[in-house]
């Protein structure tokens, strides 16, 4: 029942139009493809949607052979497969779902070179057993999917892609092209050192995605602001995530109660509901969906106008994949973000919940803190999401932002910043921003009066500006690199070289001018 026979050698155009039915590459596919078929190694990072499968599965057929798929969603695997084997493609996939005689068949067709393209799970693919039989086969590509479970700084650390490793080591001949959509720069480089690529053509796709329209508006009392936001929105689509699953019934309640057509979605709903509400949203016989992140995966939308947080997503990668399921069809399309300092609280309960290990618990909470930052960002938010990707972003404004929409005012923030870093000083570099502020504006906490604080000149020297309004000044201060915060779970703030200059007279800090929105509050910190 492996049907279909495939002529290896057949140049990358014949193969593109017989087998996938495309006429031409998207984006960065042909290069990529080119490198994989010259025999290099590759590491490509591609934007969900543009197209990572096509560099692996045309090269298989250009090669014949065997191309090894390694990739750790079984589901997606069998889906790949019946798509490869409709296109006519002999494609298999062995896993631990099969019985023991359908796996030996699977294997005496490959070795009989009957397979061109073989799926596999990590686990699987280092077993020694199957290295042997790889061994045997015409192995000729390895592909290596959601490459990013390898690291670490991934969003979904997976430790037995670590041994996949072993692949280099058996088959050094063998090109590897590793594949992810999400790669910040410490994971790309991490995916390199892990899998051993041998000077590897890295290609990394733009994940610019223009016709989005990026809002970080504060949180406190937000639903009316919500309701008109939909009002205005009544004929549009989309999908609006909430944290917890109850979150996700009773906002769909309340926009129900509102006159919105609106269905909730979360992993705890029975399948037969779940599925009901997502082809209902489909289909647009709904057009709100209130979804924890469960919903979404596989999910292909193209006219989703508008994707709506109403609580802090934990990393710029999970917000980045959420708000992506926007605009598809590429016509505009809203990424709105209710933030609230509170929220970290629940992040932070999350982590400790969640990892043991004190080296993923650190980056959990680094990766939070960047999250902070996107939203408290006086700067454009496009270039602050494409800088977090690793990619070079030339403007300063980017136009699709409310920052560039309504730039922030700016004045000579050099005396408020004087002190600030003399209070750092003062207290001995060893506090949080929080501890700072209270100094600053004359709290009267035990602790401060314990460590003696209070009697230092610049306690209580803070008045005219609110507490939330010098949190506010002390982030706008880190972010531009005039004062440092060690970051991680329990971050302290410390001078720098610019901190001290500034200190001598030498240079000015501009500030941003508090709004009257009363400005959006700072992250809570550990103390
Ligand atoms: P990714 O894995 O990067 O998310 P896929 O490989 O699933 O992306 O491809 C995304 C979509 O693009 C699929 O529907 C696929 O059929 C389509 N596609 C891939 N390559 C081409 C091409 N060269 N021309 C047109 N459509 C393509
Ligand atoms: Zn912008």
């Amino acid at each position: 029942y492996y049907i279909g026979f495939c002529g290896a050698m057949d140049s990358k155009y014949a193969v593109l139009e017989k087998y996938f039915g495309y006429t031409s590459f998207l984006p960065g596919q042909e290069e990529i493809i080119d490198a994989v078929l010259a025999g290099r190694d590759v590491l490509a990072v591609m934007a969900t949607g543009g197209g990572k499968s096509l560099c692996y599965q045309l090269p298989a057929l250009v090669f014949g052979g065997l191309t090894v798929v390694v990739s750790p969603l079984i589901a997606l695997m069998k889906d790949q497969v019946d798509s490869l084997r409709a296109n006519g493609i002999p494609a298999a996939t062995i896993n631990s779902s099969l019985g023991y005689g359908e796996q030996r068949i699977i294997e005496r067709v490959i070795l009989e070179g009957r397979i061109r393209i073989l799926y596999v799970s990590p686990e699987r693919a280092v077993q020694p057993f199957f290295l042997s039989l790889l061994a045997k086969a015409d192995l000729r590509l390895v592909a290596i999917d959601e490459a990013h479970c390898i690291s670490m700084w991934g969003h979904n650390f997976r430790p037995e892609y670590r041994r996949l490793r072993v692949l280099k080591e058996r088959f050094p001949a063998v090109p590897i092209i590793a594949l992810t959509a999400t790669a910040i720069p410490a994971v790309q480089n991490d995916i390199v050192v892990q899998l051993a690529l041998k000077n590897p053509a890295r290609f990394i796709g733009s994940f610019n995605r223009k016709n989005l329209m990026y809002r970080v508006v504060p949180k406190a009392r937000y639903f009316p602001r919500l309701v008109a936001y939909l009002h205005e929105h009544q004929n549009d689509a989309g999908i609006i995530y909430c944290f917890s699953q109850k979150a996700t019934e009773e906002l769909a309640e309340k926009l129900q109660k509102e006159g919105f057509s609106a269905l909730p979605y979360h992993a705890g709903l029975p399948d037969d509901v779940r599925a009901e509400h997502q082809e209902a949203f489909i289909r647009g016989d709904v057009m709100i969906i209130c979804a924890t992140v469960a919903f979404g995966m596989g999910i292909n939308k193209p006219d989703v106008r508008f994707v709506i947080h109403t609580d802090l997503p934990r990393d710029l990668e999970s917000y980045y994949q959420e708000t992506g399921r926007a605009g598809r069809d590429g016509e505009a399309a809203d990424c709105i973000l209710f933030y609230s300092r509170g929220d970290y609280g629940t992040i932070r309960y999350l982590i400790e919940k969640e990892y043991n290990d004190p080296a993923q618990k650190d980056i959990a909470y680094r990766k939070a803190g960047m999250m902070l930052d996107y939203c408290e960002t006086t700067g454009c938010r496009r270039k602050f999401l494409l800088t977090y990707f690793g990619e070079a972003y030339p403007e300063e404004r980017c136009g699709g932002c409310d920052r560039c929409e309504t730039p922030v005012k700016v004045f000579d923030g050099t005396e408020v910043a004087t002190t600030i870093i003399t209070c750092i000083r003062g207290i001995g570099e060893r506090f949080g921003a929080s501890y700072v502020v209270d100094v600053l504006t004359g709290s009267k906490s035990a602790r401060i009066r314990e460590n003696g604080h209070d009697t230092l000149p610049v306690y209580n020297s803070g008045r005219g500006y609110t507490r939330d309004q010098w949190l506010r000044f002390v982030q706008e201060m880190v972010q531009k690199g005039f004062i440092t915060s060690t970051g991680g779970r329990y971050p302290v703030l410390v001078l720098n070289d610019r901190s001290r200059a500034v200190l001598k007279g030498e240079l000015p800090v501009p500030l941003t001018e508090p709004g009257p929105e009363g400005v959006i509050a700072l992250r809570a910190e550990a103390d």
